[in-house]
């Protein structure tokens, strides 16, 4: 068996959905990091992975045996402009590999060189946003929310050019596919129908079998679509993650979260938070997630529009009425979610309103989000709990007015308090990545080839719903609530 057994679907796909195209070599490359558990996932040998001709291959100075190296096609909307090319700038798909479930997943190198689509840009990635990406995706992996994933990450040994000369480093990022709303749009745009079938024939096989047996299989995709961003973007919320750049072009039509160049999560619970310096109008705000994930899956709907039906009005009516089911879909997981973080096993009329009133609180009363929700866990076994979640708001009495309803409510549910504050446990994170610790981690790694930061801040957030008295300093808040905090495009 070859170290890396690859079998490259997209390859086969027409030539006008990429660029083939080898990574470019690099001078100094040095394993910063192999991620051995997902190297098992994915059935490879991580020692083989880590030696002179597995970090060769990640680091692309050489290509490994089966590797058919690929920059793939795509447009997109940034920032409500459509581009009507953008594609791999600085990644190239090494290929396809199938994991222990039996499922096929992409390896891809980001930060690997020019490519055909790289336009004014380097093709290269800076150390930080590497470290931020495997870390943050990593974490969010932990958390169990649908994610891209990090094998590995490389130093370069070259310096990249930005502000300030940075070290370079190179991201194995592994996903179910790198195909993105912006693919389908590449060739809408195009009016190449031909082309829109098979990469819709691609995703249905891949991703979403079962619709292949619907009557109408790209009405059941176009569904099958909405209903896991619908999904993915409840499940940010739950852990306030702000995405950040919800460009048309870093949606992936599976539903893993994928592109972490600005991204961050709240501190101080406020839906107007913004922490990308180039999202000035607030388009990409924690709170505009839901409404940007269905205007950008309007979008995806317009470019299935020659697959849904023959006749142009009956094609709209299936795309206006798939569209239609998002916000119900949106809403069943937001309140189910919100219902689990309060300890309630069931969703009744009123509990929309009690988690909304909470969360009114909490933005007035500058929050911690994931510190009021863990330390809620324990007022779940008693009132000698309360003083933890009080203390969080400017106002503790704001907290006290709201306790008695949820005590009310929790009592209907008749679960004993103990298990109820474990479910609690396993939904509300005591770890998340905190802006703060990324930071320090870093300027850590950039400023002193410092990784030991790193490789704490990954192993307490391999495990963010445990306690870990012995960590119980990255748990905590920022000075000031994290005001002001800003993140930058991962170029
Ligand atoms: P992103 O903001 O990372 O989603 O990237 C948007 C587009 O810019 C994609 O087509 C990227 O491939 C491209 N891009 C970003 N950074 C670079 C870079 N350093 N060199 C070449 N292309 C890039
Ligand atoms: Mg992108």
């Amino acid at each position: 068996m070859t170290a890396l057994p690859f079998d490259n679907s997209y390859a086969r796909l027409p030539e006008r959905f990429y660029a083939r195209r080898p990574p470019t070599p690099v001078a100094g490359p040095r394993l910063i990091r192999l991620n051995r558990a997902l190297a098992e996932e994915l059935d490879l040998d991580a020692d083989w992975l880590a030696g002179p001709d597995g970090v060769a291959a990640l680091a692309g100075n050489t290509s490994p045996e089966g590797a058919d190296p690929i920059a793939a096609a795509y447009a997109g909307h940034q920032f409500g402009q459509f581009v009507p090319q953008l594609g791999d700038g600085r990644a190239v798909l090494l290929g396809e590999v199938i994991d222990r479930t039996g499922i096929r997943r992409d390896i891809q190198l980001k930060g690997s060189g020019p490519t055909p689509f790289s336009r004014r840009g380097d093709g290269r990635a800076a150390l930080g946003p590497v470290l931020r990406e495997y870390l943050v995706s990593e974490a969010m992996a932990a958390l169990g929310i649908p994610t891209t994933r990090a094998l590995a990450a490389i130093a370069t040994g070259e310096p990249v050019i930005r502000e300030t000369v940075l070290p370079g480093a190179v991201l194995t990022r592994v996903a179910a596919s790198h195909i993105r709303v912006g693919t389908f749009q590449f060739f809408a745009a195009r009016g190449d129908v031909e082309a829109l079938r098979a990469l819709a024939d691609h995703v249905v096989a891949r991703h979403y079998p079962a619709t292949a047996q619907a009557a109408n299989p790209y009405r059941a995709l176009l569904d099958a679509v909405i209903a896991a961003q619908a999904e993915l973007v409840a499940r940010w919320l739950l852990v306030g993650f702000v995405h950040g750049v919800m460009n048309t072009d870093n949606m992936a039509v599976a539903g893993e979260t994928i592109d972490y160049g600005p991204c961050a999560f709240l501190d101080a619970y406020d839906p107007r938070t913004v922490f990308s310096s180039i999202d000035q109008g607030g388009r990409y705000a924690y709170g505009q997630q839901p409404r940007i994930a269905l205007w950008n899956l309007t979008r995806f709907a317009e470019t299935l529009l020659p697959l849904l039906a023959e006749a142009e009005t009956e094609a709209v009516a299936e795309a206006e009425a798939a569209l239609a089911g998002y916000a119900q879909r949106f809403e069943d997981a937001y309140h189910g979610g919100l219902a689990r973080k309060l300890g309630l096993g069931t969703v009744r009329e009123g509990d929309p309103a009690l988690a909304g009133d909470l969360l009114g609180r909490m933005a007035e009363n500058q929050a911690d989000f994931t510190l009021t929700f863990r330390a809620l866990c324990g007022a779940a076994e008693g009132p000698a709990g309360d003083g933890a979640v009080r203390d969080l708001f400017v106002d503790p009495t704001a907290y006290d007015a709201w306790a008695t309803g949820w005590r009310a409510r929790l009592a209907d549910e008749a679960r004993d308090p103990v298990e109820t504050a474990a479910a609690m446990r396993a939904v509300n994170p005591a770890f998340i990545p905190r802006n703060h610790q990324v930071e320090v981690m870093i300027a850590a790694a950039v400023e002193r080839d410092d990784f030991g930061p790193f490789e704490v801040l990954l192993s307490v957030l391999a495990h963010p719903y445990a306690d870990q008295p012995e960590n119980a300093r990255y748990a905590q808040a920022p000075e000031g609530g994290g005001v002001g905090y800003r993140t930058f495009c991962g170029t």
